[in-house]
C-alpha cells in the first residue's frame, strides 16, 4: 500500500499538471536485487492502469554517467577515496540522522598503506534549506546531521543518492514526489545538484502509513500485500490515505472512473505535514487512521 500510495501521488501530481510521469528502477543495489522484481513492478502498474510516459529507466545500464559525476567531483576536489572497512567507520561512528555518520578520518588523505575502498563526497559546511511541498521548510546541517557520505560502495555498488541525482538531471525531472520516510535523503540530493550544476526540483514528500508502534508498514511490519483482482477498493483506499476524501460510492466504480476523479481531485493541501501516519489495517483490507494528533 506505501508503494501504491508513493505510485499514485506522483502520477496525480505528474498529469494534473499535464507533466510526464517517469518510471525508473532503482537496480544498482546489485547484492540485494530479486530477480524478476522489476518486471512483477511495472506488470503491477498497468494492473492498476497507470500509463508512464516514454521507455522505462534501468540504473543497471547506466553506471557510466555515475562514473562521469563521480570523476567530476573528485576532479574538482569534492570527493575523495576512503581506505576505512565497515568496522572502522561503525568503531568511530558520530551520531547522525541515520543513526551513525562517519567521522571524516579519509578527508585529508588515505592512512599510510591505506587502500581506496569507497568514495566519499567531502560535504560542505552548510546547511541546507528548501521548501518542501508538503511538510514545508526543511533545513538540514549536512556536516553535523550527514557527515561525508558514501557516493561509489566499497562493493563497487553505486550510492542511491548519487544516481537518482544523475538521472533526475539527466530525465529533466522537475518535480518529485515520494515518501517521507525519504525527506532526509533530500539534503544530500540537492548538496550534489548545487556541486554538479544542475537544477533543483521541486519536492512533495507525503506522510507514510505506520502502524500503531509508528513502525513505517513493510513487509517485516506485516503489510498486507495487494491482492490481484480487487485494484478499484486498492485505489480508493491509497486515495484515502493520500487525505483526497474519495466518496465512498467511488468504491464500486470502474478503473477509469476512480482515475478520472482522482485526477480532478488530485490536491496536497489537506495533507498533514508529518512524516508518518498511524494506521490500522483489518482482515479485510481496510485502512482506518488511529490518531490524527501533531
Ligand atoms: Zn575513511
Amino acid at each position: 500500500m506505501g508503494s501504491l500510495m508513493a505510485a499514485v501521488a506522483s502520477f496525480l501530481a505528474a498529469r494534473s499538471c499535464a507533466g510526464r510521469w517517469l518510471v525508473r528502477i532503482e537496480d544498482v543495489d546489485r547484492p540485494r536485487e530479486v530477480a524478476g522484481a522489476a518486471d512483477r513492478i511495472l506488470f503491477d502498474l498497468e494492473r492498476f492502469g497507470f500509463e508512464w510516459d516514454g521507455p522505462v529507466w534501468y540504473q543497471s545500464v547506466r553506471q557510466l554517467h555515475y562514473r562521469d559525476a563521480l570523476d567530476r567531483l573528485i576532479a574538482a576536489e569534492h570527493a575523495y577515496p576512503c581506505a576505512c572497512s565497515r568496522r572502522e567507520v561503525q568503531m568511530a561512528a558520530l551520531s547522525g540522522v541515520d543513526g551513525y555518520r562517519y567521522d571524516g578520518r579519509c578527508r585529508s588523505g588515505l592512512p599510510e598503506g591505506g587502500k581506496t575502498r569507497a568514495w566519499r563526497l567531502r560535504v560542505p559546511d552548510e546547511c541546507v534549506v528548501y521548501q518542501d511541498g508538503v511538510q514545508g521548510w526543511q533545513s538540514q546541517n549536512l556536516p553535523q546531521d550527514v557527515g561525508d557520505f558514501v557516493l561509489l560502495r566499497a562493493d563497487g555498488c553505486w550510492a542511491y543518492q548519487l544516481a537518482v541525482v544523475v538521472d533526475d538531471a539527466e530525465q529533466g525531472v522537475n518535480q518529485v514526489v515520494r515518501g517521507a520516510d525519504l525527506l532526509d535523503s533530500t539534503p544530500r540530493q540537492i548538496c550534489l545538484q548545487r556541486l554538479l550544476g544542475y537544477a533543483q526540483p521541486k519536492y512533495f514528500h507525503i506522510p507514510v502509513i505506520a502502524n500503531s508502534r509508528g513502525e513505517k508498514l513493510s513487509k517485516q511490519t506485516c503489510a498486507p500485500a495487494l491482492v490481484e483482482g480487487s485494484e478499484v477498493r486498492q485505489l480508493w483506499t491509497a486515495l484515502h490515505l493520500l487525505w483526497q476524501s474519495p466518496p465512498r460510492g467511488l468504491r464500486e466504480a470502474s478503473l477509469p472512473e476512480i482515475w478520472q476523479w482522482a485526477l480532478s481531485h488530485w490536491s496536497v493541501n489537506g495533507m498533514p505535514q508529518k512524516r508518518s501516519i498511524s494506521v490500522a489495517v483489518d482482515q479485510s483490507l481496510e485502512y482506518t487512521f488511529l490518531k490524527l494528533s501533531k
